[in-house]
């Protein structure tokens, strides 16, 4: 009898677009209700490829929903002092109803001092503690952009959680511990057994291999095979690396933290890369921003 099961894609980029119009809908009413749109005003410092292009598609989501968006570009050198100013000057402006500062920083700004002195009620990436802190005490602020589209997808696939077996590779405070809170919850989705790994876990295979929902969030390409896949899993994947390929046109792909060809067969669902964690961040983003806007 062969193991081979029929996958489904957890697709960001279908379940974006659907959470998209909503959002559209709901910027329309907010925007004829107070004579403005949501406003989102992202910071950017320096020429980081990568950002740039989180970035942008950010900016270009919010052109989708009908919000106002600014881009607040910085030199690589600007001083930690300028950064704070800057963020200052964002917490108490009343036309901007959320903000981001990009991370990764240069290494001569702190970025606790930076993610600390946003102001929460702006904080649209919920990575102020008293955002996370809320968040752990299931009290209503801005959930952690990436683990809550994460949640949103599962919500939109409709794919059972209760009483499911958890299991979170990644302990990173804005991807995998905020997750292993949010699967954990009293919630649905939600109601998981949950195990976090991380690069201490004793023998990681045998624990990712009693995974009914395996969410990966390492930062390592193609870091989970097929063999720390159980059949018929549901599969997860945040990672995005962009790795040289001198078969594309543009020089590379884009790949995720497990490799999708061999587990897929494996899995009832799994995230592609791209197209899958990627855009319910995004989304997630415009979700924050849109209840900073309604206040
Ligand atoms: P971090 O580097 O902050 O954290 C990585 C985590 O993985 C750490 O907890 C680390 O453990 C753990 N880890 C590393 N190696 C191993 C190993 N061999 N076995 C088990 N655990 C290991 O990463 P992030 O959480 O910020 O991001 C993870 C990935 O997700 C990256 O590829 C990033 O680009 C991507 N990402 C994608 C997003 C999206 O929208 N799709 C959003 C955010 C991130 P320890 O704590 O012990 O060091």
């Amino acid at each position: 009898m062969s193991s081979q099961t029929t996958y489904r894609e957890l697709n960001g980029v279908e379940c974006g677009k659907a959470l998209r119009v909503r959002i559209a809908e709901a910027a329309e009413r907010i925007g004829k209700k107070r004579g403005r749109t949501p406003h989102l005003a992202a910071v950017l410092v320096g020429e980081d490829p990568a950002s740039q292009t989180y970035v942008g598609s950010k900016v270009r989501a919010c052109a989708e929903v009908g919000f106002r968006s600014s881009l607040l570009k910085q030199p690589a050198d600007i001083t930690e002092a300028a950064l704070l100013a800057l963020v200052e000057r964002l917490n108490n402006d009343p036309e901007v109803d959320g903000f981001i500062v990009q991370l990764p920083l240069p290494k001569h700004i702190n970025e606790e001092r930076v993610t600390l002195s946003i102001a929460p009620g702006k904080d649209v990436d919920g990575f102020h503690p008293q955002n996370l802190g809320r968040m752990m005490l299931g009290l209503p602020g801005y959930l952690p952009a990436t683990p809550n589209g994460i949640v949103e997808l599962l919500k939109h696939y409709e794919v059972p959680t209760e009483g499911k077996h958890c299991v979170v590779v990644g302990r990173s405070n804005i991807v995998g511990t905020p997750m292993a809170i949010l699967m954990s919850r009293n919630s649905n989705p939600g109601n998981c057994t949950v195990t976090l790994a991380h690069s201490r876990t004793k023998d990681l295979p045998a624990i990712t291999r009693q995974a009914d929902i395996l969410i990966v969030a390492i930062g390592k390409p193609g870091f989970i095979t097929a063999a720390m896949v159980k059949q018929g899993a549901v599969v997860v994947d945040v990672g995005i690396h962009r790795l040289a390929d001198a078969s594309r046109k543009s020089g590379y792909r884009i790949a995720g933290d497990v490799d999708f060809d061999a587990i897929a067969p494996k899995c009832s669902w799994i995230t592609p890369v791209p197209g899958g964690v990627g855009p319910m961040t995004v989304t997630s983003l415009l979700l924050n921003t849109l209840k900073a806007a309604e206040g």
